[in-house]
C-alpha cells in the first residue's frame, strides 16, 4: 500500500569496507589517538588491532594509531569481525580479544585461524554466564521475568480460556485476535453477486481446507456478511448444514464441531451470504464519479489491506494463510470487471446478466491481495516480454495513461531482471480508481491508484511524473516484496512497505534518472528522524495485538524508516550488488512463503558473512528498538571521541533509555570530503594530518544524528562560510537538519544555529535550501501561534533576506530541470506565503491569464500550488478558482486547486468546504485530510478545522478507520492546537481513538514545541 503523500527520492553512496560499530555492550566512549604520522593521502591512521589497548580504569577503547606493522589480512578480518560482534565488552573485561562473539545467535558464519587461548577463554566465560543465566531461570518462577509479576495460582479455575458470547447467545469457541493454526485454508471458490442499483451483493464462498491438528471448531473471519446458508463436507462424505456463530468485536466467525476433525483429513465450507457495500474506503465498496457530460458513473472496487477482504466474503484474513483463488463476478452487459488473474471465461446468466470467471491464481496469496472490479473503465495496453500491461481509467482519462504504460513496462523489466526472478503472471493491471483512499494498492495483478497517482497529462512536468513514477515504482516492488514473499503478522508491515519505499528510489535512479529522487528521498529520511526521535515513536519490528495497531501500523517507521536503514545497510557494502544477491537470495529462499525479520536478517548474514560485518546483530539493533542514535564527536588535536546515546526529544526529562545501536560511522574530513572515494569508515586504516573538522554520516545514509561540539559546529560552519562547495548538497542538508534537531533536544543553543545558517544565503541547492526553508517556516508558525505577531514579522524578514537573492533569481517559465522545479516551487511558494508583494503579484495576474484563457494556458507544473494559494486566499479569486476546481477532470490539478482553495481565512468559506468535504459532494471525502492539513498551515485556520474535527469525530472515523493513514494526517494537523484541548478532546474519546499513537506523538510535538519557543524567545528576541 502507499501512503499518499507528495514525496519521492535516493543519494546512494558507496562503498564501505569495514566498519566499526559502537557495541551494543559499549556504554563508554571510543577514544581515537590520531597519529602525526602522515601518508600521501592523509586521512585517520589505520586501527592497528596490535595497538589497541584497553584502560580498565577509565573503561575505554584507546585506540592508538601508529599503524607501523599491519596485519596481514586474514588476521585483521577476525579482528574486525570481533570488533563488530561487540566484542570489546569481552575485551574491557577480561584484557582479552578474542575472534568470535558469544551474541551471535547462529554459529558464526566462517572461522577464524589459530583457535586462541583468548577465545577458549572467552568460550568458558561464556558457558559459565549461560549456566548461571539458565540456573536463574530454573529457580526463579515464571513469572518473575513478566509486567505483571506472579499471581497467586487459582486452583480452581485452571488456564480455561473465558470464551465470549456469539450473536446467537452460544459460547463462541476461540478467545483470541489471531485465529488458530489448526486448520489450514488451501483454496477458495468466490462467487460474487454485485447489485450497483441496491448498493447490496450476495456471495458464495467455498473454502478448501486441511486440518494440521485434530480439533473441534473451524475458526476464521468475516465482518457484516448476513451468512444465509453453510454447509460442511468432511473428506469424502455427505455435505451437511451446520450453524456459523459470530463474535462481532473481532469479526470472526466459526463452526462447532461435536466430534472432532482429525489432522491430515480435508474438509470443504460452503457459505451463501449477503452484505452491503461498504460506506468506507475499505471492503467492497461503490464509488462513483462525474463523467464530462455531468452523468454520475457508478462502480464498484476493493481495498482489503489490511483486515477488509473479511467484509467481502469469510475468509481466513490473516496474511500467513496463503491460499489459492478461483474468482466468478456477475455484472451487467454495459460493465467490465477486472480481477488478480485474467479473465477464462463470461458466460451469460438467465437473468440477463453476464458472469465472468477469471482463472484460478497460479500462486498462493494472502486475502488482502485479492481484488476485484465492477466499472466501465478503458484499458490502454503493451507486452513487456511475458507480461500483458494494461492501464485502466474512466474513457474520458485514457489519454492520461501513456506515462504510466511507459514507466511501468520499464520498471517491470528492471524489477525482473534486478531480482532475477520473473512477475509471476500473464497480466498485470494498473487501475485509476476516481475514489480511493491510499495512494494505491499492491494486489496481485491488479494494482489500484488514485487518480492522481497514475495519470498524467502529456504536457505534464517531470515533478508531476516524479509522483506518478515513485507510486508505480513502489506498488511493483510489492509485487516480490510483499506479494511473493509476505510478512507473516502485521507487526512486520516494514519487511513489505520498508522494502517497496527503499526499492522505490532505487529503481527509479536507475530506470529514470532525469526524475532525480534523491532530493526526495533525503527529506524523507529527514522527516522519519523527526518522528522516531519522539517518545511516541515505536520499534520498526513491534508488537500489534489489536485491529487499531494493526492500521497504525501504516506510518513512517514502517515505510520512512524501514527504507532508510535498508540504505545504510546497502551502503554498507562495496558497490550495489554485494546487497542485491543478498535480497535475491532472500526472495528465492522464501518465495510463496512469509517471513518474519529475524528470516532477512538472517538470509543475508548467510550471503554477506564474507564482510567485516554482521547483519543479523547490526541490523537487529536497528529494527527490535524505537528511535535512532546521537552520534557525538569530540574531536582534540589528533584525537577524536565518539559517544552514542538514544536520540530522545521528551518533554518529561526523567525518562532515560540505555538503547545503544551498531552505527555504520562514516565520514568526511577538510582534506577529501566530496567525492564518493573521500568517505572513511571508522576503521581509520589511514594515517592523518591534524584535521580542522569531520563530517559524519556522509550524505546521511546513516540513520543517525551528529552532534560535533561547540567547536566542531563552528569549523564547520566556518569551512562552509568560506566555501559552500566544500561539502555535497547532501551533507550540507543534513547538517542544517542535525543542527535544528539538537536545538530542540537542547544540546545547541540558537546562537550556533543561526552562526551555521550564515553559509546559507549562498547556498543555490534544492536540498539544504528546502530543509532551511522548512525548519524557519516551522519556527516562523510557531512564533504566529504565539502571537508574537512582532517577532513573527522580524522572522519572516529574515527568512526573506537570507533568500532574498535566490528567490530574485526564480522565473515563472516553464522549467526542466526537476531539483530546479523543487527549489523554485520551494522559494516561490514561502514568498508568496509570507505576503512577498513581488512574489503575490505575478501570482495573480498569472491566474488571471489562465482564467481568461479558458484553460488553455498552462501553469507549469511546479508553480500551481504557489498560483492556486495565492487565488484561493484573495476573496476576488476563491469563487472563480471553486468554479474552475468543480469543472476540472485532471486529478493532480485538482488537488492543487482544493489546497488553494482551503488556504482561505474566509470563515464562511473554510466551514463551506469542510461540509462539502464530509458529504463527498463537489469535494471528494478521500480529500479531507488534505483540506484539514491545508487549513492548519495557518493559525485561523486551523481554529476551524479544529472544532470541525472534534464536531465531527464519529463521521470521520466512519470513512477513516481509527488509526488509519488518513486519520494520523489528520490528527498530526492539529499540533497547532494547545495540548490541553487536543488532550482534553482525544482522552473523552475512549474506545474512538483515545489509545492512538498519533495522539500521543500530537500532544508530544505541542509540548516540544512549546518548551522550545519557552527556551529561546530571548534569544530570538535579541537576535531578530
Ligand atoms: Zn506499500
Amino acid at each position: 500500500e502507499s501512503a499518499f503523500s507528495d514525496n519521492i527520492a535516493l543519494c546512494r553512496a558507496s562503498l564501505p569496507r569495514n566498519m566499526i560499530e559502537n557495541s551494543m555492550f559499549e556504554e563508554e566512549p571510543d577514544v581515537v589517538d590520531l597519529a602525526k604520522d602522515s601518508t600521501a593521502f592523509p586521512t585517520f591512521p589505520a586501527l592497528d588491532p596490535d595497538e589497541v589497548t584497553y584502560e580498565p580504569r577509565s573503561s575505554r577503547l584507546l585506540v592508538r594509531g601508529l599503524g607501523e606493522n599491519d596485519m596481514d589480512d586474514d588476521e585483521e578480518d577476525c579482528e574486525s569481525s570481533a570488533r563488530l560482534l561487540g566484542m570489546s565488552f569481552m575485551n574491557r573485561s577480561s584484557a582479552h580479544r578474542s575472534n568470535s562473539s558469544p551474541y551471535t545467535r547462529q554459529a558464526p558464519p566462517r572461522s577464524c585461524s589459530r583457535p586462541s587461548s583468548r577465545t577458549i577463554v572467552v568460550c568458558v566465560l561464556f558457558l559459565v554466564i549461560v549456566a548461571s543465566v539458565t540456573m536463574v531461570f530454573y529457580f526463579l518462577p515464571g513469572c518473575t521475568f513478566t509486567k505483571a509479576g506472579c499471581h497467586k495460582p487459582n486452583k480452581t479455575n485452571p488456564i480455561e480460556p473465558v470464551y465470549p458470547i456469539s450473536t446467537n447467545g452460544e459460547l463462541f469457541p476461540w478467545a483470541q485476535l489471531r485465529l488458530p493454526q489448526s486448520i489450514k485454508p488451501l483454496s477458495y471458490d468466490l462467487t460474487l453477486n454485485p447489485d450497483l442499483d441496491k448498493m447490496t451483493f450476495t456471495g458464495r464462498t467455498v473454502i478448501s481446507m486441511s486440518i494440521l491438528h485434530s480439533t473441534n471448531r473451524i475458526v476464521f473471519h468475516g465482518a457484516n456478511l448476513n451468512i444465509t446458508k453453510a454447509t460442511f463436507k468432511l473428506g469424502d462424505g455427505q455435505a451437511s448444514d451446520v450453524t456459523i456463530l459470530e463474535y462481532k468485536p473481532r469479526q470472526q466467525l466459526a463452526v462447532n464441531f461435536s466430534e472432532e476433525l482429525k489432522a491430515g483429513q480435508y474438509c470443504v465450507l460452503t457459505m451463501e451470504y449477503s452484505a452491503n457495500f461498504s460506506n468506507a474506503y475499505d471492503g467492497f465498496y461503490k464509488s462513483f464519479y462525474i463523467d464530462k457530460d455531468r452523468n454520475k458513473r457508478v462502480l464498484a472496487a476493493t481495498q482489503f489491506e489490511p483486515l477488509s477482504a473479511r467484509k467481502a466474503f469469510p475468509c481466513f484474513d490473516e496474511p500467513a494463510f496463503k491460499a489459492t483463488f478461483l474468482i466468478k463476478i456477475s455484472r451487467k452487459k454495459t460493465y467490465m470487471t477486472l480481477s488478480n488473474m485474467p479473465k477464462a471465461k463470461s458466460t451469460n446468466l438467465s437473468n440477463g446478466l453476464v458472469q465472468d470467471e477469471f482463472e484460478k491464481t497460479s500462486v498462493n496469496m494472502s486475502t488482502y491481495l485479492v481484488a476485484f472490479i465492477v466499472a466501465d473503465f478503458t484499458p490502454n495496453t503493451k507486452n513487456v516480454s511475458e507480461t500483458q500491461v494494461s492501464v485502466y481509467s474512466v474513457p474520458e482519462k485514457n489519454g492520461h495513461t501513456e506515462y504510466a504504460l511507459t514507466i511501468t513496462s520499464k520498471l517491470l523489466e528492471f524489477y525482473n531482471n534486478f531480482f532475477d526472478i520473473n512477475y509471476p503472471l500473464k497480466k498485470l493491471d494498473l487501475v485509476a480508481i476516481p475514489d480511493f483512499l491510499a495512494g494505491a494498492m499492491e494486489n496481485l495483478g491488479l494494482i489500484t491508484f488514485r487518480e492522481t497517482t497514475l495519470l498524467v497529462g502529456k504536457e505534464s512536468s517531470l515533478l508531476e511524473k516524479q509522483v506518478v513514477a515513485s507510486v508505480i515504482a513502489h506498488e511493483l516492488a510489492h509485487q516480490w516484496f510483499g506479494n511473493l514473499v509476505t510478512m507473516t503478522w502485521w507487526n512486520d508491515l516494514w519487511l513489505n512497505e520498508g522494502f517497496a519505499t527503499y526499492m522505490e528510489y532505487m529503481s527509479l535512479q536507475e530506470v529514470s534518472p532525469d526524475l532525480e529522487t534523491g532530493n526526495l528521498f533525503l527529506s524523507v529520511r529527514f522527516r522519519a528522524l523527526d518522528k522516531d526521535a519522539l517518545n511516541s515513536s515505536h520499534a520498526v519490528s513491534t508488537d500489534v495485538n489489536t485491529t487499531e495497531q494493526v492500521e497504525e501500523m501504516f506510518d513512517s517507521v514502517s515505510y520512512e524508516k524501514g527504507a532508510s536503514i535498508l540504505l545504510m545497510l546497502n551502503a554498507s557494502f562495496p558497490g550495489d550488488q554485494q546487497f542485491r544477491k543478498g535480497i535475491i537470495e532472500y526472495l528465492k529462499q522464501f518465495s510463496g512463503l512469509n517471513t518474519d525479520t529475524d528470516d532477512l536478517w538472517n538470509s543475508l548474514t548467510q550471503v554477506l558473512s564474507t564482510h567485516h560485518m554482521n547483519v543479523s546483530q547490526m541490523m537487529t539493533s536497528w529494527t527490535s528498538q524505537k528511535g535512532f542514535p546521537l552520534v557525538t564527536v569530540n574531536l582534540m588535536g589528533n584525537q577524536v571521541t565518539l559517544a552514542q546515546e538514544h536520540f530522545l526529544l521528551t518533554s518529561d526529562n526523567t525518562t532515560h533509555t540505555s538503547s545503544l545501536w551498531h552505527i555504520p560511522v562514516t565520514y568526511v574530513n577538510d582534506s577529501c570530503s566530496l567525492a564518493p572515494e573521500c568517505r572513511q569508515v571508522f576503521t581509520l586504516k589511514n594515517k592523518s594530518e591534524n584535521v580542522t573538522w569531520l563530517k559524519l554520516n556522509y550524505k546521511n545514509t546513516g540513520f543517525y544524528i551528529v552532534d560535533y561540539g561547540k567547536d566542531g559546529w563552528s569549523a564547520l560552519a566556518q569551512a562552509l562560510f568560506s566555501n559552500v562547495g566544500v561539502l555535497t548538497h547532501e551533507d550540507r542538508a543534513s547538517l542544517i537538519h542535525n543542527i535544528f534537531a539538537l536545538s530542540r533536544l537542547g544540546r545547541v543553543s540558537f546562537l550556533q544555529v543561526i552562526n551555521l545558517l550564515k553559509y546559507v544565503s549562498a547556498d543555490t541547492e534544492t536540498s539544504p535550501v528546502t530543509e532551511a526553508l522548512l525548519q524557519l517556516n516551522n519556527i516562523y508558525r510557531q512564533l504566529e501561534k504565539r502571537q508574537e505577531s512582532n517577532l513573527a514579522s522580524r522572522m519572516k524578514n529574515f527568512i526573506m533576506s537570507t533568500f532574498r537573492n535566490l528567490t530574485a533569481k526564480q522565473t515563472w517559465e516553464e522549467e526542466e530541470n526537476v531539483s530546479k522545479q523543487e527549489l523554485r516551487s520551494a522559494l516561490l511558494e514561502m514568498a508568496c506565503n509570507l505576503n512577498d508583494e513581488n512574489c503575490t503579484q505575478q501570482a495573480t495576474s498569472l491566474f488571471k491569464k489562465y482564467m481568461e484563457s479558458n484553460g488553455t494556458l498552462r501553469i507549469p507544473g511546479d508553480l500551481q500550488q504557489t498560483v492556486f494559494t495565492v487565488a484561493g486566499r484573495s476573496d476576488e479569486t476563491w469563487d472563480a478558482l471553486f468554479n474552475i476546481y468543480v469543472h476540472a477532470t485532471y486529478d493532480s490539478e485538482k488537488r492543487k486547486m482544493l489546497k488553494g482553495l482551503a488556504s482561505t481565512q474566509n470563515p464562511q468559506r473554510l466551514v463551506q468546504i469542510l461540509s462539502f468535504g464530509l458529504r463527498g459532494s463537489l469535494i471528494q471525502t478521500q480529500e479531507l485530510p488534505l483540506v484539514i492539513s491545508t487549513m492548519c498551515q495557518s493559525f485561523a485556520g486551523c481554529l476551524f478545522a479544529w472544532d470541525f474535527i472534534q464536531e465531527n469525530w464519529d463521521r470521520l472515523i466512519e470513512k477513516f478507520p481509527i488509526g488509519s493513514f488518513a486519520i494520523q494526517a489528520i490528527i498530526k494537523s492539529v499540533t497547532s492546537q494547545s495540548s490541553t484541548q487536543v488532550q482534553a478532546f482525544f482522552s473523552g474519546l475512549k474506545e474512538r481513538g483515545s489509545q492512538m499513537r498519533s495522539v500521543q506523538e500530537a500532544l508530544e510535538t505541542i509540548k516540544l514545541n512549546q518548551r522550545w519557543m519557552d527556551r529561546n524567545l530571548p534569544t530570538l528576541q535579541k537576535w531578530l
